[in-house]
């Protein structure tokens, strides 16, 4: 990259529009003092992005445009022009313009190739290149000993600009800020997690206990279909059983009413014709009369025999007495015999009730005495008496008579009564049947009234189902909604998955749906307890909290990431700005020392890197010189700084502190010039460098200069004839009384007038 023009117009004292060409290695700018020399080096500072006014000896902005006493201008503006063919800027032209333009109320213009950009954009395009405003290529007047004033911390930031380091500083700065921004935007979106977090949570609870009250339900609709399926079959197949079971007994009732009126009316008819039983009785009597005549007339035969039997015996005794004629006497003990025997004979008939075998004791006592007197009285010889026995005979023929009689008549009647109560019973036995059957019958119909009973007690618990049934239903649908009504459509199906049978569905026991409706109930109770109001909105807010948080942690992991390649950047920047500051320090201090030993002709001369402690924190007026990267607690390990060992030939003294203001400027140029050697800028603009120079040390700083235009473009403002004896073109600036800067070619001879 090579400078190729200046242009300046209202800057300063340059009121017309003045322009500079840099064709030769080395330009001088000559003129005499206050002429507005360093005001073009100064323009080279405004248009390369200075923003300390001060260092362009001003107070504001305004300062740095043309006031003169014909007049003030509005517009301070300066053109730069470069020769971009090797690319060293990085835009894709060839030359590249550009230029800074200040007003009066001190709004500055920035341009590149004409084009409005910011102060950023021209800094950064520079800085990639290496030079900038306050850079170390820019040398002002009486600023050359500034690297040797300067502390070994700002020392190093100098060498940092010269070696171009200053790019590794705007990143890791650059770095810094993003990974600063990206902290706290890392805060910021956790801060949302972490304010988001409870409504989260709460939503989450809310979601599972939903998705628990869903599937709860969805249970319960399978369940209650089930149940009410089945419900309804169980009370279709109920009704048509209790209709079947009915229609045999209520035919049977009302037959069985039929038969029992019937038999009762046929009873009742019975009863009111009892002939038989008159017939019976009165046969009964009348044979009851006839039995006591028949008893009597027996008596009357059993009397008259022994009647007969006794006259027979006195007949017969008689007879005997008769003819034995003689008298017996009779023992005592025959008598007491009689006596004994007659007694308990007489005892035993005391005692007897029955007529008639008291009779025949009696009997048996006459005969008793009889026989006594038989056996004791002496027989009667006159002729016994036989009409009693024949009275008595001719008696018992007639009794015998009416006997036969008397037991032809009871025959009679027996076989009568007989027939008459085989009637009676046979009457009897026929009405005892027709009881009997009543009988049955009466039990049979209040046995079926029993099952009728029962029946219509299936029926009314019927009923009831039937209702809670319809209660169950309509609590389905109010619950479920309209979906529930079409239980119908599912299909029942065992724990293996096969269609339930209709008869297995009826023969299920009537507790095992009771239990099914005991558990829906406890799921009804129990989906009321998760309750499911506001189901879409809580899970559209749960899905929009939900996908914000999810948004928020892949934002959360992002900036961590970033965070982390910043970090990382960072490192990487610090390692490798540390290595190059490292090597490009052991280049200059070598040059360093060539140059110093040229300019000394002898002599020692170094740099060396220190690492000092800070005592005080930064403060902000130190931040622009600081070491980006560090912050407090850094600061307080160790801080990079490069101080300078100079020995001169022949001399004790050592250190800085000790040189001549000459051996001090000498040795400063050393070092500007190491610094220029090792990464040589574009350009190098030194303002009266060489003021304090001897005549022998300017020729050492013309050769100096010589060496360093191999690799730069040196424009020097000097008065020194020496150094102007190098340059290949001169530009002599002059003031008029006007108080306005003129630009002019000269020649060496012209120049030289101005030399001191
Ligand atoms: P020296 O050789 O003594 O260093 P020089 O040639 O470097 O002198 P400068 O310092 O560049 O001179 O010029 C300073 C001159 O510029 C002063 O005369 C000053 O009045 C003039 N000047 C500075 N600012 C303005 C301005 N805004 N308007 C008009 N003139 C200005």
């Amino acid at each position: 990259m090579r400078l190729t023009r200046l242009e300046l117009s209202g800057f300063k004292s340059f009121a017309k529009k003045s322009d500079f060409d840099f064709s030769a290695p080395i330009t001088a700018i000559v003129g005499p003092n206050g002429s507005g020399k360093s005001n073009v080096a100064e323009a080279f500072r405004f248009v390369l992005g200075e923003q300390s006014i001060k260092s362009l000896r001003g107070k504001k902005g305004e300062d740095l445009i043309y006031t003169g006493e014909n007049g003030r201008l509005n517009r301070a503006a300066v053109r730069v022009e470069f020769d971009n063919r090797d690319r060293t800027l990085a835009l894709d032209f060839d030359a590249v313009v550009l230029e800074r333009a200040v007003y009066r109320d001190g709004t500055n213009e920035y341009f590149i190739n004409g084009s409005r950009v910011r102060l950023k954009d021209v800094t950064e395009l520079l800085a990639r290149a290496h030079i900038g405003a306050s850079g170390h290529h820019i040398i002002s007047q009486g600023e050359a000993d500034r690297v040797l004033a300067a502390s070994p911390r700002e020392r190093r930031a100098m060498i940092e600009d010269a070696l171009g380091l200053r790019i590794f500083h705007y990143k890791i700065r650059e770095s810094e800020k993003k990974l600063a921004k990206t902290e706290e935007n890392k805060q910021q979106v956790e801060a949302l997690r972490r304010e988001n977090k409870p409504h989260l949570s709460f939503l989450e609870r809310q979601v599972a206990k939903l998705k628990k009250a869903l599937s709860l339900r969805e249970e319960l609709e399978v369940r209650y279909a089930e149940y009410l399926k089945r419900e309804e079959r169980y009370l279709e197949a109920e009704a048509e059983a209790i209709a079947a079971a009915r229609e045999e007994p209520e035919r049977r009732a009302r037959e069985l009413s039929r038969r029992i009126a019937h038999l009762r009316a046929a009873l009742e008819k019975q009863e009111e014709d009892d002939a038989a039983r008159a017939e019976v009785l009165a046969l009964e009597k009348e044979l009851r009369e006839v039995r006591e005549e028949r008893e009597r007339l027996n008596r009357t035969l059993g009397s008259l025999e022994g009647q007969i039997a006794f006259e027979k015996r006195r007949i017969a005794d008689e007879a005997r007495r008769a003819q034995d004629a003689a008298h017996a006497t009779v023992p005592m003990g025959a008598v007491e015999t009689l006596v004994r025997e007659a007694d308990e004979s007489l005892a035993a008939l005391e005692q007897e009730e029955d007529i008639s075998r008291a009779r025949r004791i009696a009997a048996h006592i006459r005969g008793l005495l009889e026989k006594f007197l038989r056996t004791h009285r002496a027989a009667r010889p006159a002729a016994p008496d036989h009409k009693p026995l024949r009275r008595l005979e001719h008696e018992y023929a007639k009794a015998e008579r009416a006997l036969e009689k008397v037991k032809a008549r009871a025959a009679q009647l027996e076989a009568r009564s007989r027939a008459a109560q085989e009637a009676m019973v046979r009457a009897h036995e026929e009405g005892r049947t027709q009881e009997r059957e009543l009988f049955a019958l009466m039990q049979e119909h209040n046995e079926v009234q029993l099952t009728l009973s029962s029946l219509e007690a299936r029926a009314a618990q019927l009923a009831r189902d039937r209702e809670a049934f319809k209660r169950e239903l309509a609590e389905a649908v109010a619950l479920l909604g309209r979906g529930a009504a079409r239980y119908r459509e599912v299909s029942l199906e065992d724990a293996a998955g096969e269609a339930v049978p209709l008869e297995e569905l009826l023969a299920e026991e009537r507790t095992a749906q009771e239990k099914r409706r005991k558990e829906l109930e406890r799921m009804k109770i129990r989906l009321e307890e998760l309750g499911g109001a506001n189901a879409d909105e809580i899970m559209r807010e749960y899905e929009e909290v939900k996908e914000r948080d999810a948004f928020l942690e892949r934002e959360l992991k992002d900036l961590e990431a970033s965070a982390a390649s910043l970090r990382s950047l960072i490192e990487d920047l610090d390692r490798e700005l540390e290595e190059k500051f490292l090597q490009g320090i052991e280049k200059i201090s070598e040059a360093f020392h060539t140059f110093f030993t040229l300019m000394f002709g002898g002599g020692k001369a170094s740099l060396k890197v220190v690492r000092e402690k800070r005592r005080t924190p930064r403060t902000g007026v130190e931040e622009e010189e600081a070491m980006p990267g560090e912050d407090e607690e850094e600061s307080e390990l160790a801080e990079v700084g490069v101080e300078v060992a100079v020995s001169l030939p022949r001399k004790r003294v050592k250190g800085l502190m000790m040189l001549s203001g000459g051996e001090r400027a000498l040795t400063s140029i050393a070092l500007i010039f190491a610094m220029s050697r090792v990464n040589p800028p574009p350009f190098l603009i030194l303002d009266e460098t060489d003021a304090a120079l001897d005549e022998a040390n300017s020729r050492r700083y013309g050769d100096m200069l010589e060496e360093l235009a191999k690799e730069s473009q040196l424009i020097v403002i000097t008065h020194n004839r020496e150094t102007m004896s190098r340059a290949g073109v001169l530009y002599g600036i002059t003031m008029a009384a006007d108080g306005v800067s003129r630009v002019l070619s000269v020649k060496f001879e012209e120049g030289a007038q101005f030399a001191k």
